[in-house]
């Protein structure tokens, strides 16, 4: 990936740039709202994930000052920068942020990045279920996830095997009590299962990735009758595809360039 772009290289001023991102936001919530609609969903059930890895951190404090106070990074490394860098300049808005680490996580950046209270849409396999659960009753934390699930079928995705999912998830249950699916207790320290996340295969036209939305929402149906775990929190649709996802049960979606229109490019 490219190096997040700072405020030398941006395609306008800084006014126009922090009114563009400030419009860019109302507009994705407004659309937002009509595609719940649109499929009988109310808008507050949809978690929209600033994806902020285009950019510094500077440039993502603008998205928070516009409204977005879920920020997604895909590399663990940016994420914990980012997070260091608003604890130390703007300290202000450091205790909105949720963070989402929405892209691939090795094992070895893990320790590192709990503390930053992570919503980590990508545990693609079950060596890093097991590995961050571990870290995470050690550091005292409660953590959120999601299993990503290689629904496209391309050998280049990252996900776990969807016919895996099931026999993961007892295991997990059976290791860890604190996470069997019945219990309603307030958040234990370790990982706690709360949904599924899926990309699109790349270069997919949005039919298509409906269709792969509307698989990753069955799997977890089916999931959910057999086994009793609930995983409510569905993460898919990106900028070209929000909609479909939207029309298929997303309760979140990762939005990034759509965001930074007018800011990235001329
Ligand atoms: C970059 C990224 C997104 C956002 O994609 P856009 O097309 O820029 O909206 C969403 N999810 C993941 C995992 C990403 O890496």
């Amino acid at each position: 990936m490219t190096q997040p772009i700072n405020q030398t290289q941006i395609a306008c001023s800084i006014e126009d740039a922090r009114a563009r991102i400030q419009d860019n936001w109302e507009r994705l919530c407004s659309d937002v709202a009509r595609c719940a609609k649109a499929s009988g969903r109310s808008p507050e059930s949809i978690r929209i994930v600033g994806v902020s890895k285009y950019v510094d951190a500077p440039i993502t404090s603008w998205l928070l000052d516009a409204g977005c106070h879920d920020l997604g990074e895909n590399r663990p490394q940016a994420l914990m920068q980012k997070h260091a860098w608003f604890a130390e300049h703007r300290s202000d808005l450091a205790e909105q942020i949720r963070w989402h680490q929405i892209g691939h996580l090795q094992r070895n950046k893990v320790r590192r990045l709990l503390p930053t209270g992570p919503l980590i849409h990508s545990i693609n396999s079950e060596r890093l279920l097991n590995h961050t659960h571990a870290e995470a009753q050690q550091q005292s934390l409660a953590i959120d996830v999601l299993m990503e699930i290689n629904v496209s079928g391309e050998d280049a995705k990252t996900g776990l095997p969807e016919h895996e999912l099931a026999a993961v998830l007892d295991r997990f249950s059976s290791h860890s009590s604190t996470n069997s699916p019945a219990s309603g207790k307030a958040p234990d320290p370790g990982v706690h299962i709360i949904g599924l996340m899926a990309m699109a295969g790349w270069g997919t036209q949005p039919e298509q990735a409906r269709a792969q939305f509307a698989h990753l929402r069955t799997l977890r149906d089916t999931i959910r009758s057999q086994t009793g775990w609930k995983l409510p929190e569905l993460s898919m649709g990106m900028s070209g595809d929000y909609e479909a996802a939207i029309g298929e049960g997303a309760t979140m979606i990762r939005i990034g360039s759509s965001l930074f229109k007018g800011v990235l490019d001329r």
